[in-house]
């Protein structure tokens, strides 16, 4: 199956309001352009020395996403590279995306990676703590972004039932901020959940954006 085929095959099982992050991570430019040919133009990726490498080797018009952990002292590169950051996990990053735009002079838009998962090892921030976040933005505390929603990853586990319990939960989670405090604000409309091996579940559970790697490239090979 080509790269075309593939990106073809996965949009027939997504419902028409489910955006399609294409994870480029790892893979060279020319398999990148050959998803672009196809029609993706949404990539995703977790690193910020190979988004800033890759970005000047393919067309203008692709929207990056970058979806990986991100440090702070990384910020100032990320923010004029991504259009979307999915994982602003704290309010010390979310602040540090909010400077660095205003610097830029740029409206950064960002979403909070909410930890959903039992794996201690996966970031984000604790579900407990997102609304007095998002209280504060709507408040305009952060005035050079907008938060358009929330992303979060499911514990690894063929246990079906655990994952479709972790997106349910975050799903909760965004259901209730759009309703008792983004009420009227139709940007926070993104909810980035599902991968490769989960995201038939997670389309299941309301997700509006799944970031597929693998089942679009084909596996991952780290050296
Ligand atoms: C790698 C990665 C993905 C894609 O994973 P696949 O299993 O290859 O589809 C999605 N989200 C994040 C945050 C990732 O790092």
């Amino acid at each position: 199956m080509s790269i075309a085929d593939n990106l073809a095959f996965i949009r027939s099982g997504l419902p028409e309001n489910v955006t399609l992050v294409a994870v480029s991570k790892t893979m060279p430019a020319d398999k990148i352009l050959e998803a672009y040919n196809a029609g993706q133009r949404i990539f995703g990726e977790n690193r910020v020395q190979e988004l800033l490498a890759k970005k000047p080797l393919l067309p203008e018009d692709i929207e990056w996403h970058f979806i990986g952990h991100l440090q702070t002292n990384k910020v100032r590169y990320v923010v004029p590279a991504a259009s979307l950051i999915h994982s602003a996990d704290s309010l010390k990053l979310i602040s540090a995306i909010n400077a660095e735009a205003k610097k830029t002079g740029i409206i950064s838009e960002i979403l909070i990676q909410v930890r959903i998962a039992r794996e201690e090892t996966k970031f984000g921030m604790d579900p407990a703590d997102v609304p007095s976040v998002a209280a504060d933005y709507v408040k305009g505390a952060f005035g050079n972004i907008t938060l358009r929603g929330l992303m979060g990853m499911a514990t690894l586990t063929g246990d079906n039932d655990q994952v479709r319990k972790e997106f349910t939960f975050l799903s909760e989670i965004f259901n209730d901020l759009k309703k008792d405090i983004f009420a009227g604000d139709p940007r926070f409309n993104i909810l980035s959940m599902g991968m490769s091996d989960d995201h038939h579940i997670a389309v299941e559970a309301g997700s509006t954006m799944v970031r597929i790697g693998s089942s679009v490239f084909g596996h991952r090979e780290y050296n």
